[in-house]
């Protein structure tokens, strides 16, 4: 479970009313029972209920049970999607790896009010189910222009894997083995794909590599955790 205070052995804390019903009604924790917190600085640390009030948990903590990780490198831009394949999207990207996470939108995006904050709580979620104990970054929504004009001052020499379903070479296996060591960023379409133009300024920039994914058109989703699949099994975590 995340909490944003600082963890030392000893220390007593009280959850607020949404965690602590969350613990005591929906994970049925009791007093002596433990649970995991992390802060995103500190690592993980097991915790025994001393209070079980459904309105405020009461913890003490124990002892440090993981050291903090270094939050993980991997940048995912996406176009985004309707809710309910948004809230998918997050999840996975954070399960996949994703340390930062940023709404590009094109020219064909179609929803345009994001909700920062959802987006936040989402990542968390995924990152507590997956026992990422760093807390990944959702950077504000960009749009692809921008973001392409920024990109060497912003990332530096990261290198930006596009997947392009236009892209004829069939397997990406061989171009992304040659990047292992590099810092990478990932970029994903939206529901109806990049623009001619859009694609074509993409293909042309010296910091991006297109993929394929295959013959098939995939769904923006699908396409985001194949991607990442893929780079995982090449490139190696980016812990
Ligand atoms: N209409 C579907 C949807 O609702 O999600 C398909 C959208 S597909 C055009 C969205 C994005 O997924 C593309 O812009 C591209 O980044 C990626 N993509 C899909 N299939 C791909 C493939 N075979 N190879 C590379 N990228 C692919």
């Amino acid at each position: 479970l995340f909490v944003d205070t600082d963890l030392a052995a000893g220390a007593a804390l009280t959850l607020g009313k949404e965690q602590s019903l969350y613990l005591a009604a929906v994970l049925r924790k009791g007093v002596g029972d433990s649970v995991v917190l992390f802060n995103g600085r500190d690592g993980a640390w097991l915790c025994r209920l001393t209070g079980d009030s459904k309105k405020s948990v009461v913890l003490e903590v124990d002892e440090q049970i993981a050291p903090q990780t270094r939050p993980s490198d991997l940048w995912y831009g996406f176009s985004p999607l309707k809710t309910e394949r948004l809230d998918y999207v997050i999840q996975k990207a954070v399960e996949m790896g994703a340390g930062i996470i940023q709404p590009v939108t094109t020219q064909f995006t179609q929803v345009h009010r994001l909700k920062p904050e959802k987006l936040a709580a989402n990542a968390m979620e995924a990152a507590e189910q997956c026992e990422v104990l760093s807390v990944p970054e959702i950077a504000p929504e960009i749009g692809l222009d921008a973001l392409l004009s920024q990109w060497p001052q912003m990332h530096g020499d990261r290198v930006l894997v596009f997947a392009d379903e236009g892209e004829a070479s069939s397997s990406p296996l061989g171009a992304l083995q040659n990047l292992v060591g590099r810092r990478i960023g990932l970029l994903i379409g939206p529901e109806g794909g990049f623009s001619d133009s859009e694609r074509e300024r993409l293909r042309r920039l010296p910091f991006v590599l297109p993929i394929s994914l295959g013959p098939r058109i995939l769904r923006a989703d699908t396409a985001a955790v194949a991607a990442m699949a893929i780079i995982q099994a090449t490139i190696g975590d980016w812990r």
